[in-house]
């Protein structure tokens, strides 16, 4: 039998590997590495001559964003918004006030699925650690009037943010990662970089350029009900494409047998229950501009806004395609990914009707 100590102790330097956990791989052609940022792990594999300077550069400009919008780092720019939520503007980097201008626009976009003011509620549910809970209908209702993008007032002449009740949050989780996908991709393609798989925590993929002179990128898509790397809903072949995904299946937990995730409806205060439990939007960089940020926010929004209305998104923009794992096991595609798609998994009914 090994101790109770025993085993806390090989848990703890079990932890501190994974927390630390830092991968590199190289050889004369490719530069490949893994760390952990964001609270995920993060691949960038680099074709091509300066592989290692771009990727180690890369990761620098991942940990500046880090800094500016976390919200377990008390120094971040967006926890100074928070803590002055009700009584002053604090003011920002350009790069964060941009963030934040933009998320607002994504509200719009999204009829207010998407909104950075969810701070409260995310909070209030717990996610991801071990005081996760269902909230009492009371709480879930008090917090709600804490909810609004059009609560955000940003001076543009003093580049300052301010949030008009106390209590409030802005929380960046659904949208950093995708903005340090394209500040990386600028960053590797300055290098010369011209191939490469940038791979932030599996919800933010980006690839860049080909593989190879004959050989597309093959993106597997997780399936939503499969352990991570163990199945795949879909192969996707791409160049040059952002693929954002979001689902019900990253950070959950089971109560009587009900999933409650981590993608809160603004409407309900409640996890999002519309019949989606995975969608991947895949932007063309070429014709839409920062395709990662916006891939991020939108996978997230149409997770909320149901197969229908999301499906209607996705095919009312241009350069954006997509494809959503609904909860009665259908596999939605949108009318210009048909071609990129290598196979589906078995599990899924593909659902063409629905278009
Ligand atoms: P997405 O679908 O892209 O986003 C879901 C996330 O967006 C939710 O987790 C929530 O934060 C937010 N959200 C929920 N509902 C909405 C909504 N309606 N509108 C807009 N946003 C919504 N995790 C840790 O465990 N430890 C860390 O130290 C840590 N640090 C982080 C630092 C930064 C800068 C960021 C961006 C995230 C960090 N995370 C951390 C969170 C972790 O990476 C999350 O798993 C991740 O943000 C969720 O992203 P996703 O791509 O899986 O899902
Ligand atoms: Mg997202």
């Amino acid at each position: 039998m090994i101790s109770r100590r025993k085993r806390l102790c090989i848990a703890l330097i079990l932890m501190t590997v994974l927390i630390t956990a830092c991968s590199r791989i190289k050889d004369k052609t490719k530069y490949e590495e893994t760390q952990i940022k964001m609270g995920t792990a993060m691949t960038i594999k680099a074709y091509g001559e300066n592989g290692e300077q771009a990727v180690s550069d890369a990761f620098k400009r991942i940990d500046e964003i880090e800094r500016l919008t976390s919200l377990n780092i008390s120094t971040s720019e967006v926890t100074s918004i928070n803590n002055a939520a009700g009584k002053r503007y604090v003011k920002v980097s350009p790069e964060v006030f941009e963030l934040i201008k933009e998320s607002m626009e994504l509200s719009k976009m999204s009829q207010g699925a998407f909104d950075i003011t969810i701070g409260p509620l995310v909070k209030l549910w717990n996610f991801g650690t071990k005081d996760a809970r269902v909230p009492s209908s009371e709480e879930i209702k008090e917090k709600l009037s804490l909810v609004g993008y059009e609560k955000i007032k940003i001076n543009e002449k003093e580049s300052s943010v301010m949030l008009e009740k106390p209590g409030m949050m802005i929380d960046l989780g659904g949208i950093a990662k995708g903005h340090a996908a394209d500040q990386v991709v600028d960053i590797l393609v300055n290098y010369g970089i011209k191939s490469s798989i940038i791979n932030l925590g599996g919800s933010n993929v980006f690839v860049l350029g080909e593989k190879n002179k004959q050989e597309l990128w093959t993106i597997g898509i997780q399936h939503p009900r499969k352990v991570q790397g163990d199945g795949f809903l879909a192969l996707v072949k791409e160049s040059d494409k952002a693929v954002a995904t979001s689902g019900d299946y990253e950070r959950y937990f089971m109560v009587d047998g009900k999933r409650y995730h981590h993608i809160i409806d603004p409407k309900t205060g409640y996890p999002a229950d519309n019949g989606i439990m995975s969608d991947s939007l895949v932007l063309d960089s070429t014709l839409v501009k920062n395709s990662s940020m916006i891939g991020d926010a939108l996978s997230t929004a149409v997770l909320i806004l149901g197969p229908d209305k999301g499906l209607r998104l996705i095919e009312s923009l241009d350069g954006v395609e997509g494809l959503i794992a609904t909860s009665d096991y259908k596999l939605l595609i949108s009318s210009g990914m048909d071609e990129k798609i290598e196979s589906i998994s078995e599990d899924f009914e593909y659902d063409a009707q629905r278009r």
